[in-house]
Parts: structure tokens; C-alpha cells; sequence
């Protein structure tokens, strides 16, 4: 289908304009031209709803998913869209290079070496260049802009040098790692003064958001005004955290229907009926933890803590970012942990691990995490992890176990998940077998407690808040006086 209703970019005329990585719409049959729109579940998209029921003129800015996508912007069921056109050696170096292979693994603790690149650098500053320009096009005088996550964070610096009328927030959807990391990046100025372009700058954690503030005044390109306020060139940023939450209403229904209890009772059969099934739902990404888990549960078998026959364990990893190195090691490291454990103890029939390397969609999800006595969550860092909090909202009866890292930013809120460090593999195992026999009591009261968290602070009220907080911000900054003056440094 062509894009419908063709418009003219500079018309200026949107009062809140999103600006991310991707739009929110994919080509359902196909990549090619013929292909039809739909809106992308979740994520984003339902968690402004409630906002965008409420203003008219709102664009997003992002990239259609293609280098042949849409050029021009057009409407969809609503929504306005502006494509940011990438070629196909731009995606390749800003993206997959600059975004997933220098920041993603320095912003998760350096997991995966970083590496630095300056021809990736120039392909992220010229596409966040371009996403500014389209925003700074398509949003009405005195706008409100919300710029998301570690691909764009120089998009800030630019739009507020073209639109300085803006009011502009921030979100960054992953960690923001220590300084000491941080100050590696040889662009670690001009990426600062980016996010610094912000009105507010929203982190996961409260950790996060220490970070980027101590960073900043670190390089001498802010002052802190107060504990949560920054201050350059005579302008005023407040950097806070703002934890993201999930359509919690649409797990708990998806799961609630009869046609996947069902299903889900199917897949228990499957499985040969055991006393337990363990699940982990996890992109195939090294930060994730997948192999520690495996091991943790190799160990046990071994060990005959548990039997093959009697606990089944169900790992999905969906297939992620396959153009990088890193991500076809770990492939070929988790295959080989899998077929190990399964060489080892498996009988005819009779298989302890179930390795899925196929993206499930939400009914096949919503069968698994019904499915699961103990889900599995243990990245060795993570900005959020939606996974845990889409388990526990699927969780009607209060039945099923958590065994959630603390180094999630999930940790902070689910702190009655059975809390581990998945660097440390004896508490692991401990962990798992605990969840395993945990008495149902304790489990339902653990369940209660982090259902009552992920219910109250969904996707949607985050989403509010951010927008909440970001025009109370702005509205002070236009009653005060400006900021110190001081330092200016520039790269
Ligand atoms: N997911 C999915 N199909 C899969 C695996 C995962 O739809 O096969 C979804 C999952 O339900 C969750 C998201 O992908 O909403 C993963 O988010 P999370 O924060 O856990 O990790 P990320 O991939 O963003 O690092």
C-alpha cells in the first residue's frame, strides 16, 4: 500500500513530536512497497495513547524499517509519520556500528569489548543530524519534543541549536553507565552536549541519572545547580529517573483468555506434564545472561539437585542484530551449552532443555509465561527488563517465581523477586532451586507484591509522567531567572 495523505514536511504545525530509532508501523505482508501498515504492538505507541487521545497535531519521527521505505511523510491511522531515510551503509554504520557496536556494549558494563570506529561516528552524528532537522520541520512554534534513547543522543544539541523555542525531553531506554566507562568514548563530549540539549533528561534508574550528572560536571560542560538540576550556557536541565513500565492490562488479559489456558495446558503436555518448567524469554544478546543460566541449571542436573524428567527448561532467544560479530559468538556458545546439557541427560523423548531461536509472538508468549513456574531473568545489566515485569502481569492466580538480576533495572521495583548476581553461579543454582520448591504461600505473597507494582506504575501513567514533568519544567524555566553562566566547553 502507498503511504496515504502525502504531506508537506515544513508545515510546522505538530505540538508534540516523538523522535525514536524506528516508527511505530510495520510492512505486515512483506518488506516491499505492496505491503500494508499496521501499528506496532505495544511499546511506545500504547503507552502515549492515553496521552495522544488528548492532542490532535502530534507527529513521530523515526526510521520506516527500510532503506527503500517512505520518503515523504503521511498518516496512518492518525498518526503523522515522518521517515528518516537512511542508506543501506549509513544503517550499517550508525546502527549496527556506532549504536550496537561502541555504545550498547559500553553502556552494559563492556560485556562485549566496545569498539571505536570514527567512520561510525560520523554516520551517528550526520542521522541524528537528520532526524533533528525533520523534527525541528514538522514541530509548531513552542512544541513539545521527546527524543528517545541511545541512538539518538545527539539529536537534543541539534534540534535545540535549529529550535531553540522547543521544549525538548530526553529518555534514555538503557543503562547510562559509570564515568569511568563513559569517558572512554572518544566522542564523549559531543555526546554529552547532545543529551545536554534536553529541557529533561530521563533515566531508568536513580543510578543512571547519578551518572550522566556527575558525568557531565566531570567534563566541565554543566554545574549542578541542585540535586537533580543541572546548569549550562545559562540554561537549566533536570535529570531524573522515570522507570518505564508495560501495558500491564494487556498481559493480564492476553494471558486470561481461555484459548491460552489451553494452549498453555498443550504445552505443559508437550513438555511430558513435569514438576516444573523453567522459562526464559530473552533477544539473544550477551548482556541477557543466558548462558549463565544454563550452566547454573547444567550444574544441577549434574548434580542430581534436580531431575531431567521431573524440571523442563524452556529458553526462547530471539534471533537479534545477527550483522554483529559478538552476536553470532554467542549463538554458537549458547547452541553448544545446549546440546551439551541435552547430550548429556537427554532421553528419547526426553529432552531437559527446550531451545527456541524463533521470535515468538504475543499468543505464543502469553501461553509460555502462563506455562512457567519459574521465569528466568538475569542479565548481567539491563535498563529495565520488560520481560519480568510482562511475566508477573501475566501471573492471575499469584502463582509462579521470579528469579530476577539485580543488576535489571526491574530489581529496584520487583525487590521480591528472588534477587540474584548472575556473575555468582552457587547462588544461582541456590536461587533456582529455591524458586523451584519455594512454598506456594511465600510465592503468592511474593507475587501479590510485585503484581500491585507492575499494575500501578504501567506504561501509560510513565509516560504521563515524563510529559507531566517535562512541561511543569518548562514552565518554571519560564518564570526563573537564568542559570550560572559557567562553563561552556565545547568539543
Ligand atoms: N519479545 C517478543 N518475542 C520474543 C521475545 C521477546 O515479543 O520472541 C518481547 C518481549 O515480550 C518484550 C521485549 O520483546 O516485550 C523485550 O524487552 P526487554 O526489555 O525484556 O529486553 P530488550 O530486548 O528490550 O533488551
Amino acid at each position: 500500500m502507498t503511504p496515504q495523505h502525502p504531506e508537506r514536511r515544513s508545515d510546522h504545525t505538530a505540538d508534540l513530536v516523538v523522535v525514536a530509532n524506528r516508527l511505530p508501523v510495520r510492512r505486515s505482508s512483506g518488506d516491499d512497497e505492496s505491503g500494508e501498515w499496521t501499528v506496532s504492538p505495544g511499546g511506545l505507541v500504547s503507552a502515549l495513547a492515553p496521552v495522544l487521545a488528548d492532542r490532535k497535531r502530534f507527529a513521530w519521527v523515526g526510521w520506516p524499517g527500510s532503506a527503500d521505505g517512505p520518503t515523504e511523510p503521511f498518516t496512518h491511522e492518525g498518526m503523522r509519520l515522518v521517515p528518516v531515510h537512511q542508506t543501506e551503509d549509513e544503517y550499517s554504520r550508525y546502527y549496527e556500528g556506532m549504536s550496537n557496536g561502541t555504545l550498547w556494549p559500553l553502556y552494559h558494563d563492556k560485556i562485549e569489548p566496545a569498539e571505536f570506529h570514527r567512520t561510525w561516528y560520523d554516520a551517528y552524528r550526520q542521522v541524528n543530524q537528520r532526524f533533528a532537522d525533520l523534527a525541528a520541520e514538522i514541530a509548531a512554534p513552542n512544541a513539545t519534543v521527546w527524543i528517545h534513547d541511545y541512538q539518538l543522543q545527539m539529536v537534543p544539541g541539534f534540534l535545540r541549536a535549529l529550535r531553540p523555542d522547543l521544549t525538548i525531553g530526553f529518555f534514555l531506554h538503557i543503562p547510562f553507565p559509570p564515568g569511568e566507562l563513559f569517558r572512554q568514548i572518544p566522542w564523549r563530549k559531543a555526546l554529552t552536549i547532545g543529551i545536554l540539549g534536553a529541557d529533561l533528561v530521563g533515566f531508568q534508574t536513580p543510578a543512571g541519572a547519578f551518572n550522566f550528572a556527575r558525568l557531565a560536571e566531570s567534563l566541565n560542560l554543566a554545574t549542578r545547580i541542585s540535586s537533580d538540576t543541572l546548569g549550562r550556557n545559562g540554561r537549566r536541565i533536570k535529570v531524573k529517573s522515570f522507570p518505564i513500565g508495560i501495558d500491564a492490562d494487556r498481559y493480564a488479559e492476553g494471558a486470561n483468555r481461555p484459548d491460552i489456558a489451553q494452549r498453555a495446558a498443550a504445552m505443559r503436555e508437550r513438555l511430558g506434564n513435569p514438576k516444573a518448567v523453567l522459562l526464559g524469554v530473552d533477544r539473544l544478546d550477551y548482556t541477557k545472561g543466558i548462558d549463565v543460566r544454563l550452566r547454573a541449571f547444567k550444574e544441577l542436573l549434574s548434580e542430581g539437585k534436580l531431575l531431567a524428567d521431573e524440571v523442563k527448561f524452556v529458553q526462547v532467544a530471539e534471533p537479534s542484530r545477527d550483522g554483529v560479530d559478538a552476536y553470532v559468538a554467542l549463538r554458537e556458545r549458547v547452541q553448544g551449552l545446549v546440546g551439551e546439557i541435552n547430550g548429556d541427560f537427554a532421553e528419547v523423548g526426553v529432552a531437559p532443555v527446550h531451545y527456541i531461536h524463533q521470535s515468538q509472538d504475543f499468543d505464543e508468549l502469553m501461553s509460555l509465561y502462563r506455562c512457567a513456574d519459574v521465569m528466568m531473568v538475569t542479565p548481567f545489566c539491563d535498563g529495565m527488563n520488560l520481560v519480568a515485569k510482562e511475566y508477573v502481569a501475566t501471573r492471575h492466580d499469584d502463582t509462579g517465581v521470579l528469579v530476577l538480576s539485580e543488576f535489571a533495572g526491574a530489581a529496584h521495583e520487583l525487590s521480591d523477586a528472588l534477587i540474584v548476581n548472575p556473575y555468582d553461579i552457587d547462588g544461582l543454582k541456590s536461587a533456582l532451586l529455591e524458586a523451584v520448591f519455594l512454598d506456594e504461600d511465600d510465592a503468592k505473597r511474593r507475587m501479590r507484591s510485585m503484581r500491585t507494582l507492575v499494575f500501578e506504575n504501567h506504561a501509560s501513567r510513565w509516560a504521563e509522567s515524563f510529559l507531566r514533568e517535562l512541561a511543569r519544567w518548562s514552565t518554571s524555566l519560564a518564570q526563573a531567572p537564568a542559570a550560572p553562566q559557567k562553563p561552556a566547553a565545547t568539543q
